[in-house]
């Protein structure tokens, strides 16, 4: 089988602070991958890199085939032009901590805005999808109002679905219930599982441990800039064998 993604010996700096110190992952297809570790260990950096948001400096990052950001060349390599860029990004969604919905928009405007304006999907097709979605996420009464009268649970859920909207091979999250009330982190948890079992390739970093292990197929411990573990759910929750993921999960459990 070969990766949808891989990651290959990355390596980046902002300034002199190295915050990536040469990651290597891959995933497979209709893999769930969940990246824990502690704050400014560079899990959030990582993301960034998957679709461009951030530049890397060394290493190679492939998605479906393609290598993400650049042209190599004889000299090296050069920053890929913009529409080859966009083109990976179409494929890849990203769910973030907040959730970037268009404030002016109703909740099916934010979702098909995507499909219509970068894919050129028709409208109709794009609502009809569109509903289809929010049905999926439980938001099918929400289709017509404004995200501000949304809870921060429905509105992930409607950012959760204005992503798929874009029908991506790859979705990235980004500790997507960190904002949110404890009693509202459930129903997106339950959302994004409901993806997993649909075969969903994803990434999740989250701090949700039991969420983690639930529906994780792999598990990565990110810690000051390299996989510092990597493991079944099972093994990295019961049996970590680096003595910075038991101090890690000494910490959160
Ligand atoms: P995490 O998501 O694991 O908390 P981040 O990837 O956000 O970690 O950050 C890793 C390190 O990179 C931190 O030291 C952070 O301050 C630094 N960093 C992240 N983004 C930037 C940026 N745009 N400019 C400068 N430093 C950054
Ligand atoms: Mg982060």
């Amino acid at each position: 089988m070969s990766a949808l993604v891989e990651i290959q010996d990355v390596k980046k700096s902002f300034g002199s602070n190295e915050v990536l110190k040469g990651v290597s992952i891959a995933v497979e297809p209709h893999e769930v991958l969940v990246v824990i570790g502690a704050s400014g260990s560079g899990k959030s950096t990582l993301l960034k890199c998957i679709n461009f948001l951030e530049t890397y400096d060394e290493g190679r990052i492939v998605f479906d085939g393609k290598l993400v950001g650049y042209k190599e060349n004889d000299q090296g390599r050069d920053i890929a032009p913009e529409s080859e860029t966009r083109e990976i990004r179409k494929n890849i969604g990203m769910v973030f901590q907040n959730f970037n919905l268009f404030p002016h928009k109703s909740v099916l405007e934010n979702v098909i805005e995507g499909p219509v304006q970068v894919k050129g999907v028709t409208k109709s097709e794009a609502i009809e999808y569109a509903d289809e979605l929010l049905k999926k996420v439980g938001l099918a009464d929400k289709r017509d109002a404004r995200p501000s009268t949304l809870s921060g649970g429905q509105q992930q859920r409607a950012a959760i679905a204005r992503s798929l909207a874009m029908r991506p091979k790859l979705m990235l999250f980004d500790e997507p219930t960190s904002a949110l009330d404890p009693e509202l982190v459930g129903e997106v948890l339950a959302t994004i599982r409901g993806l997993a079992e649909e075969g969903m390739t994803m990434i999740i970093v989250t701090h949700e441990m039991a969420f983690a292990r639930d529906v994780a197929d792999r598990v990565i411990f990110m810690d000051d800039g390299i996989v510092a573990e990597e493991a079944s759910p099972e093994e990295i929750f019961t049996n970590p064998k680096a003595q910075r993921t038991q101090d890690f999960l000494a910490r959160v459990l």
